[in-house]
This record gives structure tokens, sequence and C-alpha cells, in this order.
């Protein structure tokens, strides 16, 4: 058996063939000469599995599509609260190249021109590196290859930059730029001109789509609150002024740039990248955009669909031992907040007697940060009740951890061992 993924995948692209409408980005002169004709999709799971159909070979500079990354990357190295006296996180309901700053003369957010270039002229100095040599080897760490620029688009726009200078002066008059704004609008548009496929997206997505970690080597690349603050901004900033018809319509965290690309990075699912040069109104890519929405709608990919919880936690409950004094549980799925409340909601049920209860999470996949608290003050509670309480854990999740009254837990490998262990003990007592 094949999987139909890439059937599927080339039948979307065939179907947003046909729309020929759009214009090549021309303000860039060597943009103008892109082949219109040019057609790409990938997609990357969030475990790092990477499916591709169309030109998902060919290169394209990334443009806009660097921001999100840029962001990333100062945000890993000074913190949030350091970028955001810079730069806010308000959507602007403007063009991206708009010549104008919020109310508190920061740019209103780092997905448009005023916000990316002062992200840019955040990144800290390393090693004498330029600005933007900095960030190609970041965004070269997750594309898992070294990505490279193309001069001639760099070299093309920067003659004919007049729109971004007047943007670096204005933020060096306010304050928010430090330093020469030619050099900073300079090392920005170097930074939009690395080159990428469909495929590298999407491989540099699955990153933030997996919570920071690349799914293909297991390191982790960004912190879980770098890859929260980036996505929530590409969600509501990041499709240029259509954002809020983009969330209703596509419904999935995103960013286009102007040589034809759009990423979409859906938290804990998929990134997905689609590559074809002709543009809307907006400087959003016209097949880009039909291909995202045909996947969201087909795939129930939309955000505010969730992922549901599968609103089982307990499997099997059971009593066994002398006078059926063991209450045994048998957990299954993952342990997130729906979960444990369902859970405790369960265990109220267990008598106030000093019988022993055995938890077993052998089959929880995910223990979730909530989860484990509400489980250890469950765990807690229970022990006030007068309960022994014995847990099967044989991955050891749990195994350092204390309840909140800094109890430290019975942990064991095997339910059936542990069992026939206690009966054993009860009929000794005997
Ligand atoms: N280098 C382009 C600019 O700053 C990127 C624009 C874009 O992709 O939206 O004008």
């Amino acid at each position: 058996m094949q999987t139909p993924l890439p059937d599927y995948l080339a039948h979307v692209i065939e179907a947003c063939d046909i729309d020929n409408s759009g214009h090549l980005a021309d303000y860039i002169p060597e943009l103008a000469n892109a082949n219109p004709n040019r057609l790409a999709l990938a997609m990357s799971t969030v475990d790092g599995e990477i499916y591709s159909v169309g030109d998902d070979d060919i290169e394209f500079t990334i443009q806009s599509m660097s921001k999100p990354f840029t962001y990333a990357y100062v945000l890993q190295q000074l913190g949030i609260d350091a970028v955001l006296d810079k730069v806010g996180v308000e959507p602007s309901g403007e063009a991206f190249n708009e010549i104008s700053l919020g109310k508190d003369r920061r740019p209103k957010n780092p997905m448009i021109n005023s916000g990316a270039i002062t992200t840019h002229s955040l990144i800290p100095m390393k090693d004498d590196l330029e600005s933007a040599e900095i960030v190609r080897q970041f965004m070269s760490a997750l594309a898992g290859r070294e990505l490279r620029f193309d001069e001639a688009v760099y070299a093309s726009e920067v003659k004919t930059a007049y729109r971004n200078l007047s943007i670096g002066y204005m933020l060096r008059t306010v304050g928010i730029l430090e330093t020469d704004p030619v050099d900073i609008v300079n090392g920005y548009i170097r930074q939009c001109s690395i080159l990428v496929t469909v495929k590298d997206l999407v491989r540099m997505g699955s990153v933030l789509a997996n919570g920071g970690v690349d799914p293909k080597t297991g390191k982790r690349l960004l912190n879980r609150s770098v890859v929260r603050q980036v996505l929530s901004v590409m969600m509501s900033c990041g499709m240029y002024d259509a954002a809020g018809d983009w969330l209703s319509t596509v419904g999935i965290p995103a960013k286009s740039g102007v040589a034809g690309g759009i990423l979409g990075v859906l938290p804990g699912q998929v990134s997905i990248a689609a590559f074809s040069p002709k543009l809307d109104e907006h400087g959003n890519s016209v097949r880009g955009i039909d291909i995202l929405e045909r996947l969201s709608r087909d795939m129930g990919l939309h955000l505010m669909e969730g992922t549901p919880s599968a609103q089982t936690i307990v499997q099997s409950h059971y009593r066994t031992g002398k006078d059926a004094s063991l209450s045994v549980y048998v957990l299954r799925g993952v342990l997130k907040f729906t979960e444990a409340e369902m859970l405790l909601r369960i265990l109220q049920a267990e008598p106030m007697d000093q019988s022993t209860i055995v938890i077993d999470l052998t089959q929880i996949s995910i223990i979730h940060d909530v989860g484990k608290r509400m489980f250890l003050e469950g765990i807690d509670r229970l022990i006030d009740d007068g309960h022994t309480l014995l847990l099967v854990d044989p991955e050891q999740r749990l195994d350092h951890a204390r309840t909140h009254k800094d109890r430290t837990l019975h942990v064991y490998q095997d339910i059936e061992d542990l069992i026939a262990q206690l009966k054993d003990a009860e009929n000794k007592k005997v």
C-alpha cells in the first residue's frame, strides 16, 4: 500500500493550476523576471515526514517569510520582553510596506516591513558576522541544509529600496533604530534574498509545528514560548492586510512573501508551503491562497476547529484483592487539562476508606504539564483521604516527580507484577 497523500497533493495543485490571475511583483525588478507558471506544494507532518509535488526543487527567494524566523531568532536570543519594547504585536490592517508607526512609536508588528527592519536591527553581533549571515545560518539549521543568498535579487532590491529606506529613516528618527538605517535596511533586504524550496520551508515550519524541536534530529532549536509568540503573530498579522479574511477562511498561522511563497504552520499537526509567483492585490500568491484554502477545508485544518479531546481517560476500572480492597484504574490517551479534569471527577467517587488505589499510566501517550500538575494534586487529596496510592509508569515519566505536598510517589514497572505482589502480601498477612 502507498499512502494516498502525494496523490491528493498532486490533485490539489492540478485543480489550482488553471487560475492564471494575478501579477508578478515588479517593484523588485529581478522578481518581474520570474517564471509565472511555477507551482509547488509541500507538507511536513509533525514527526518530520515530508511530502511534496510540482516544482518542489525550484528555489525562490524567501522574502517576507523570513520575518517570522528572524523574529524567532531575536526572541530566543533576547527574550520576549526586550523585543516587545521595540516592536508591538497588533495587526496593522495596512499594506506590508506602509510608512507608519503605532501610537507608541513602535512598529505595530514584526510581520510588516517597519517591524521586520526593527527586528533585524536587534540581531546580536556574533563572531564579526554580518547580521544577514547570522540569519542565514539560523535558517540553514532549521532547514537542515546550507541555504544561500540570491545575489541578483539582493542587488536588484538594494538599488530600488527607496521605500524601505524611508521606513528605516523614520525608525531612526524616533530612536527605534539605534544605528545607521542604511546598513540595517540592506541587512534586512539580504535576509529576504535567501533562497528556499517548498521542501526547505516545510522543514523549517516543522520545527515551529513541533513546539521548537526539530522532528528530524530531536534537537530543541527554539523555546516553546518563542514558538507560541511567533505563531500568534503569524496568525494575527501574517497575511498582510488580508489577515482577518485569512483567519476566517483558512485559519492556519501563515506568512507569505512577494516571490510567491506561503508558509502555513498548524501547531502540533503540519506545516504546509506553496509556491506560485503571481500575486493578488494584497501581495499574496493567488494560487498559493487557493491551495491553502483547499487543504484547510479538505483536511479540517482550521485552527478554530481545535483538536478535540478523545474524551476518554479511564480505559477500565476494576476492584480486586481480598474484599475487593484494591481499586485499579487503567488509563489511556493523552493527559491534558480536559482529560485530567475528567479523571479527577471519576476519582472523586472513591469512598473515603483506607483502600489501596493503583493507577496504571502505561498507555498514556503524552503527559502535558497541566495534566501532570492536576494529577499530582489529585494524588495528594486521595492520600489525605487515607488511601495508599501506587502508580505504574514504566517510562518513568513521573519518576522524579513529587506531589504538591512533597510526597514521594511509589512508581512501579508492570501492572500484573504489582497486583500479584499486593495479593501475595495480603495472603501472607492472613
Ligand atoms: N524584500 C521585500 C520588501 O521588503 C519583502 C516583501 C514581502 O515579501 O512582503 O519589500
